[in-house]
């Protein structure tokens, strides 16, 4: 039996990591992590049982353990709580399926606990993957990659001599506007950047893939996971995301992994590494029925966001967080309304030039930035400009 823990187990990644639960008998859940989402929440601790669950929001979880007490679940809340589920002690696996900084520390917690971490939450590696990975050596634990560009490359890496790989090349959808240009990016609404035209996937996400934001932050995760410099790594656009990724060796051969788009095969994986199990539900590629694998260069004038993760990725430091917080905070805003889409990637834009960069930021440094940011972004949208 493998005992797990999923931190976000209401959202995209942690509700289909608990589908993989439900066809494989030997998992076993024992802490889930939620922010709000209680009524979801105690469908699944009815049907998983775990030991431990926290519910982020105080108000949410004193009612969540009225609707639980007839249950032997132990209720916990706030960072604390979060922090207690991430290094619960019978789970050998914690997946970090929560959205936003937030992820950072209890991922460090549960490293520290010796956990093996399957990593979906991105911001995490981008924000502090210079205290992650050293981490990661120092006590011996796995980090194994969810996101499926990751993932893709992870496994087109396998068994090869690491040092042989001349690049990465990321794939990228492309997202809902792919091919427009900035002026016809004026005026886009929550619900248009919500259309997603290969994956299903939480809003934050979604809104991050429209801007291309998602694949800048891909780019400093790929650096940290695999130890490579942000101009190792290149972005080609690939609208039919069957090619999650590949690696280019210094002999010239490529190799890449396939699928159809669907984020049970690198959880799956994830899970059982090194071993393979069967996927039984959804489609597979039919390569007779493929009529065409296209790829473009991505146009970093109109996705800015792209061209300045780069940036943030070259310079280093804080500078990936200043990146990922204007970013969380103008994703945020407009998803209420209150800004414009082209406001988003310009927030991270004007983020980053007032920044002055610290070179090794500690956590206590990195949860300051985000603040300090936060604060810059909100004067910015108040100001009108
Ligand atoms: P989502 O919005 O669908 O779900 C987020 C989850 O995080 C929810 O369960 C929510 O309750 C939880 N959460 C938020 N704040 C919390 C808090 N303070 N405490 C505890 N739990 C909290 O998001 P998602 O699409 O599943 O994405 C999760 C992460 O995985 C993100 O970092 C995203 O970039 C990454 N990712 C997602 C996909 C995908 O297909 N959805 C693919 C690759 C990577
Ligand atoms: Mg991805």
């Amino acid at each position: 039996m493998k005992k797990i823990g999923i931190l976000g187990s209401t959202g995209s990644i942690g509700t289909q990591t608990l589908d993989i639960v439900r066809e494989n008998r030997d998992l076993k859940v024992t802490a889930l992590a939620v922010d709000s989402n209680i009524e979801l929440l105690e469908r699944q601790v009815r049907e998983f049982m775990p030991n431990l669950v926290c519910v982020y929001r105080e108000d949410k979880a004193k009612l969540f353990k009225e609707m639980v007490k007839d249950l032997p679940v132990k209720v916990v809340t706030k960072m604390d709580g979060l922090i207690e589920c991430a290094t619960e002690s019978e789970a050998e696996t914690m997946i970090t399926a929560m959205v936003g900084m937030i992820g950072i520390q209890p991922t460090i917690e549960a490293i520290n606990a010796g956990k093996n971490i399957a990593l979906a939450n991105k911001e995490t590696l981008v924000t502090a993957g210079h205290i992650i990975m050293p981490l990661i050596k120092e006590k011996g634990v796995a980090l194994l990659p969810v996101d499926s560009e990751h993932s893709a490359i992870f496994q087109s890496l396998h068994g090869e001599d690491r040092k042989k790989a001349y690049k990465i090349l990321l794939t990228a959808s492309g997202g809902p506007f792919r091919g427009r240009k900035l002026i016809e990016l004026k005026g886009k609404t929550p619900k248009d950047a919500l259309k997603h035209p290969n994956w299903s996937m939480g809003q934050k996400i979604t809104i991050d893939s429209a801007t291309m934001v998602n694949k800048g932050l891909e780019v400093m995760e790929a650096a940290w996971l695999f130890d490579m410099s942000v101009d190792q790594i290149q972005v080609v656009v690939h609208p039919q995301s069957i090619i999650h990724s590949m690696v280019e060796y210094v002999d010239g051969s490529i190799i890449a992994q396939l699928g159809v788009p669907d984020m049970k095969l690198p959880i799956q994986y994830a899970l059982f590494y090194p071993e393979r199990r069967p996927l039984t539900a959804g489609e597979r590629v039919d390569f007779t029925q493929l009529s065409q694998l296209t790829f473009e260069v991505p146009d970093m004038d109109t996705f800015f966001g792209l061209r300045l993760a780069y940036e943030a990725g070259r310079c280093g430091g804080s500078m990936p967080t200043v990146y990922n917080a204007a970013n969380e905070w103008a994703v945020a805003e407009f998803l209420k309304g209150k800004i414009e889409f082209l406001m988003i990637p310009t927030m991270i834009e004007k983020a980053m030039q007032q920044h002055k960069m610290i070179a090794n930021p500690s956590l206590k440094e990195i949860l300051n930035i985000e603040q300090v940011t936060y604060d810059f972004v909100r004067g910015f949208t108040e100001s009108g400009l």
